[in-house]
């Protein structure tokens, strides 16, 4: 699992200073040490271990935590508060319109898991929020993407939409929306092209849909596994889009978790949900709060 040796070291470093009665400096700056260590050995940005250790020393130095009966408790809690706000202080949500159509750009690289990610949300939103939901595949570059959408789509039980590889993604887009229109869904996905890498005809494809379709969501997948890369991602998806969202794939596998652990204090764009398997039903709401316990569990 993600996360698993960062929070191995973590417990560690800070299990050392929980059973003592007193704390003297040294004994704290050697803890801090090590949580500064762990987090550069699980890939957390450079400048973001660094304030978070001034703000965690700030904190635990302070009178209070000196002279408290349980220091080395006061202590863990500083370094749960300070990852969870690094994770965001709040649970970020996906915006629905009051009323009419809401829609969601579903944007990522290839195989970050944004047509797998497209539908886990459509089932999602259709089975806990009993949204009606369109997915729109619009990824028309890759013709096995839309077969893909259409196989997923069936699995779950949602309808999508689609006019085959030779009609473009604007078209598309805008076809669909009538199509939802008609048949009073109030939820439409649409599934982008992704490309290896970020280039000019992929951002100008996406810019032509956004101002096509003004969407209420843009939400970018983005792969656990490519550690610190998640950050150059999301913010130059975010400069040339305006993402409203993350959703941080397959923390399943072993990453060490530095990407998802930076990319809100950088980028300051939510992480909303993160995606833990292949299966439909592999998708969490993201709780903060829920991944800090589990960090320092
Ligand atoms: P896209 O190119 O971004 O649309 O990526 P896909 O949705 O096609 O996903 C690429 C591969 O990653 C597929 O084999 C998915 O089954 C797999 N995948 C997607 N999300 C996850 C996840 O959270 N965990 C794991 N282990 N695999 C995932």
């Amino acid at each position: 699992m993600a996360f698993e040796s960062l929070s191995d070291r973590l417990n560690k470093a800070l299990k050392n200073i929980t059973g003592q009665g007193k704390l003297t400096e040294k004994n704290m700056n050697d803890m801090l040490k090590e949580v500064r260590m762990s987090l550069l050995e699980a890939d957390v940005n450079y400048e973001v271990v660094k304030n978070f250790i001034a703000d965690v020393k700030e904190k635990a130095m302070g009178q209070e935590v000196m002279e408290s009966l349980n220091p080395g408790q006061m202590v863990v809690k500083i370094v749960h508060d300070e990852i969870q706000e690094l994770l965001g202080s709040e649970d970020a949500q996906l915006n629905f319109k009051k009323q009419g159509i809401t829609t969601l750009m579903m944007v990522g690289l290839q195989g970050t898991g944004k047509t797998t990610a497209s539908a886990k949300i459509a089932k999602y939103c259709t089975k806990k929020m009993k949204r009606r939901v369109l997915l729109v595949a619009c990824d028309v570059v890759r013709p096995a993407a839309i077969q893909q959408l259409q196989t997923l789509g069936q699995d779950i039980d949602v309808d999508v939409f689609t006019m085959g590889a030779d009609v473009d993604a604007v078209t598309t887009a805008e076809e669909a929306m009538k199509y939802a229109q008609d048949r009073q869904k109030d939820l439409v996905i649409f599934d982008t092209a992704g490309r290896l890498h970020i280039d000019e005809a992929l951002m100008q494809e996406l810019s032509d849909m956004k101002a096509s379709i003004q969407p209420d969501n843009i939400v970018l997948t983005v792969d656990a596994m490519s550690g610190q890369d998640i950050i150059t991602v999301a913010r130059d998806f975010n400069e040339k889009l305006g993402i409203t969202g993350l959703i941080v794939t397959k923390l399943d596998g072993d990453a060490r978790g530095g990407g998802l652990l930076s990319v809100r204090s950088i980028t300051n764009v939510p992480v909303l949900f993160v995606s833990n398997g292949e299966k439909m039903d592999d998708l969490e709401a993201f709780h903060p709060d829920r991944m800090a316990d589990r960090i320092l569990g």
